[in-house]
């Protein structure tokens, strides 16, 4: 039984199937219904605008159908356990399940039941690997060849699972990756260049992946006032100037502290193309994991 957790669980020739089954579904106008007669359910203990209907919209494109489990109306508020409310839901013998929750280590736990294929859909600041295969199908679609792609992430990158997934990922493709950050979100455990000022990086970068402020994981508040942070981290037309790059971020955006309301609009933001992407490159994650493996 294939689970997706981490993009480690996936080897390089399947992430390649991936890439190239999601420019086939990128194409086809009316995909085939790979997926009919699947059922897949959703449980999603936090928030989510883009993942949870992306996953919903790729499972229907395919023919599967997909049932929600809404954990604020279920007996988790009556006092099940999480466990029980999982094993719950794998009795009913769906194709798979698709879990967001803060804990970074519950999606992992599920699957050691293998009782069916559990795809994470972001799991506290750990993994959230169908982001980072999304943004890396983002980035070959542009560039074409990923080997010596320079991309900087900027932002609060310690809190974020979507630069976990990103540097677990990107350098297994031949990607240098810059993180930028001021101290507060700078990781201190990872082996990777690392700056605090953008204006450092921003000349020798093909790529700049932009992070919100993780607020619902800070215990307490980093920054009073997230204008300051925004002059020096915000990508504005002044620092982005005519420079030919990209600019990538996965979303919610903090309109004017992450990136301009000017280069959210500029040819150059990939922000809403890596939304399209996402949806075919989790059309080829589900084919691979239900039909595939
Ligand atoms: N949507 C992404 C996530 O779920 C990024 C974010 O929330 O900032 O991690």
């Amino acid at each position: 039984m294939q689970h997706l957790i981490t993009t480690d669980d996936l080897t390089t020739k399947q992430i390649t199937q991936i890439l190239d089954d999601a420019s086939r579904f990128k194409l086809q106008k009316r995909p085939v219904s790979l997926l009919k007669n699947k059922l897949l359910f959703t449980l999603f203990f936090e928030n989510s605008t883009r993942t949870r209907s992306s996953f919903e919209v790729a499972a229907k494109r395919l023919g599967a159908s997909v049932a929600h489990l809404d954990p604020s109306k279920s007996s988790t508020s009556k006092g099940e356990t999480l466990e029980d409310t999982f094993l719950n839901i794998a009795a009913m013998q769906p194709d798979g399940v698709i879990i967001r929750h803060s804990d970074n280590a519950l999606a992992q736990k599920f699957a050691n039941f293998e009782l069916t294929p559990l795809l994470n859909a972001g799991s506290g600041n750990f993994a959230h690997p169908t982001q980072a295969l999304l943004d890396l199908f983002t980035l070959k679609e542009h560039f074409g060849n990923l080997e010596g792609i320079k991309i900087a992430i900027v932002g609060d990158i310690v809190n974020s699972r979507v630069a976990s997934s990103a540097i677990a990922l990107f350098g297994r493709f031949g990607i240098k990756i810059s993180l930028v950050a001021p101290e507060q979100f700078m990781p201190h455990n990872v082996d990777l260049p690392k700056f605090e000022k953008l204006k450092d990086v921003l000349d020798d970068v093909d790529a700049v992946m932009s992070l919100r402020a993780q607020l619902e994981r800070h215990n307490k508040p980093i920054f009073e006032d997230y204008e300051t942070y925004a002059s020096h981290y915000c990508l504005t037309k002044e620092n982005i100037g005519d420079k030919n790059i990209i600019i990538m971020h996965p979303g919610p955006v903090m309109r004017n502290i992450d990136i301009s309301d000017e280069i959210l609009s500029d040819p150059r933001s990939k922000v809403l193309t890596q939304v399209t992407n996402g949806l075919f490159v989790r059309m080829a994650v589900l084919k691979l994991l239900l039909l595939d493996s």
